[in-house]
């Protein structure tokens, strides 16, 4: 595992990482709950990033949203990643506009055939949007069943 104070490889064996002197009972008493009081009062110092979920956070809970409502970010929304729910929420809701918005379009009449043409077959912009968004959502599923997904947490002092 990584420590989540510094980044630096340690065994689970030892009792505190080498570099930076966390404790393995710091990460696993830390707290998830703490994260809004740091992000309250302007201490992102405080927040680190743990593959070890503490105990009042559930990844059952998360796999479930991830799996159900993964594409709208529903998992990043309830483990407090908001930045990363919001980026895959937007590129998901463009793509989803743009798509929409072209078969309006194209409903509307042919005045708008070349404009369409040229977005749809020359760049497949909506097509590109709703990929990366999906490869996000997918690329966050297979990390949070291999318990490499990480939630922000506060260590205890
Ligand atoms: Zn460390």
């Amino acid at each position: 595992m990584r420590c989540p104070n510094c980044g630096s490889r340690f065994n689970k064996g030892l009792l505190a990482c080498k570099y930076c002197g966390t404790t393995i009972k710091q990460i696993e008493e830390a707290s998830h709950s703490a994260v809004v009081q740091a992000k309250e009062d302007y201490e992102p110092e405080k927040i680190v990033y743990s593959s070890i979920w503490p105990n009042d956070i559930s990844r059952n809970n998360a796999f479930w949203l991830c799996m159900l409502c993964g594409i709208f970010g529903a998992h990043n929304f309830y483990t407090k990643r908001y930045l990363k729910a919001t980026i895959g929420l937007v590129i998901w809701m463009l793509g989803i506009s743009l798509f929409w918005l072209l078969m309006a379009l194209m409903l509307a009449g042919e005045m708008y055939y070349e404009f369409i043409d040229t977005v749809l077959y020359g760049g497949g912009v909506p097509a590109v949007f709703l990929v990366v968004a999906f490869l996000m959502w997918m690329w966050d599923f297979f990390k949070i069943v291999t318990k490499t997904y990480k939630v922000p947490v506060v260590l205890k002092d």
